[in-house]
């Protein structure tokens, strides 16, 4: 028997969302409900309301969130209901080459059918609308009060963890601090710029920090952010918009050139700023995602005699099972600042308002929290 349930439905020739009045069909085999507690609006779904991707539409949107299991699908063995979980954009088939090769953030059923198609594993869509099938988003579709989900994307986490709050960690905080710890692995000492101080760059930035990295210079063009980014481990701050030339300035402050440029906004520009603020044995990381069919250019005879490195990172390079309660941990122990990095809860009627709150660069990261009484919008 189908739940009705509500959601934020882009269709395909819209550049914000609807919330209306969906069908969610019960968990398949190896699938789980959740009741979503909150969702995280993340750049990439900036890029999905903009079309600068190829998602198959109509789409429940949101790839963010956290929640409570309410049902379980026949032949599910992790999860019980009541298990609080926090979700889990890349679920795993378990069976591919790349989950055998122990990398589970390349899992390519999930690459090629979950994200591709819109569908969960078995390739068919638990939502509907007055017969019309719509499409679920990387498999989360965490803009909806409930969800159901692959088992693999449904992470179990403490209890005594806040709800509402972890949910960054599906997205932003996996995606950040695993560039740093998994993906480029910084060493203590080391010096440390990240481009861009929205939610993934602030998880950057924390991760720096926890890495022990000497030097950390925040990058933005919008210095109301160097704040937070200061409070969150930042040791110095460049805006972007105010220099000529910011591979200079970058320089200007760290006169060897850096260990690690993290490009966590993902335009040209900035990768090929990231590139050209290396110094010996430097090593790029881009972590933001660009719109389908950008090109960046770089000086291949530098990069080869400085024994340079350019690293992409999807999602962190995170085992979910293995990084997601780990990084819940360190925010109980005092140890991740998440609450720093959320500038507003807004209800998910207001799902479009907090869309346009992160074009404008008035938000770091906005909640839809389900069943919020109020308003409350960015502040910053
Ligand atoms: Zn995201
Ligand atoms: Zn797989």
């Amino acid at each position: 028997m189908e739940n009705t349930v509500r959601a934020a439905v882009l269709s395909g020739d819209a550049t914000r969302p609807d919330i209306v009045e969906v069908e969610l069909a019960p968990p398949g085999h190896g699938e789980v409900e959740v009741i979503i507690s909150a969702a995280g609006v993340c750049g990439s779904d900036l890029h999905v309301a903009r079309h600068d991707w190829d998602v198959p539409k109509p789409v429940v949107m949101g790839h963010e969130g956290a929640g409570v299991v309410s049902a379980i699908g026949p032949g599910v063995t992790s999860l019980k209901p009541g298990d609080h979980v926090v979700l889990s954009w890349v679920p795993s088939c378990g069976n591919c080459r790349q989950c055998l090769r122990g990398r589970p953030w390349q899992c390519e059923l999930a690459a090629s059918v979950v994200a591709v198609g819109g569908v969960l594993f078995d390739g068919t869509s638990r939502w509907h609308r007055h017969g019309e099938t719509l499409h679920h988003y990387l498999g989360v579709s965490s803009f909806a009060e409930r969800v159901v989900v692959p088992e693999t994307g449904a992470i179990r986490i403490r209890e005594d963890a806040p709800l509402d709050l972890v949910t960054i960690v599906g997205c932003a905080v996996a995606t950040g601090v695993g560039a740093v710890q998994n993906t480029a692995k910084v060493e203590a000492g080391a010096t440390v710029a990240v481009i861009g101080a929205g939610g993934v760059g602030l998880s950057v930035i924390q991760g720096a920090r926890l890495a022990q990295a000497s030097r950390i210079v925040a990058v933005d063009s919008n210095p109301m952010k160097f704040d937070v980014a200061r409070r969150l481990g930042a040791t110095d701050t460049l805006d972007s918009s105010s220099v000529p030339d910011p591979a200079a300035a970058l320089r200007a402050i760290v006169p060897e050139g850096l260990d690690y440029v993290f490009d966590a906004v993902g335009l040209t520009q900035t990768t090929e700023l990231a590139i050209a603020a290396l110094g010996l044995g430097g090593a790029a990381v881009i972590v933001g995602l660009p719109p389908q069919g950008t090109h960046a250019s770089f000086d291949p005879l530098a990069l080869a005699e400085a024994n340079q490195r350019i690293l992409g990172s999807n999602y962190g390079s995170v085992d979910p099972h293995r990084d997601i309660p780990r990084l819940v941990d360190l925010h109980m122990e005092g140890r991740l600042d998440l609450e720093a990095m959320v500038s507003g809860r807004r209800p998910l009627e207001e799902a479009a308002s907090a869309l346009d709150d992160l074009e404008q660069g008035r938000a770091l990261r906005t909640l839809l929290v389900m069943d919020a009484p109020g308003t409350s919008g960015a502040n910053g």
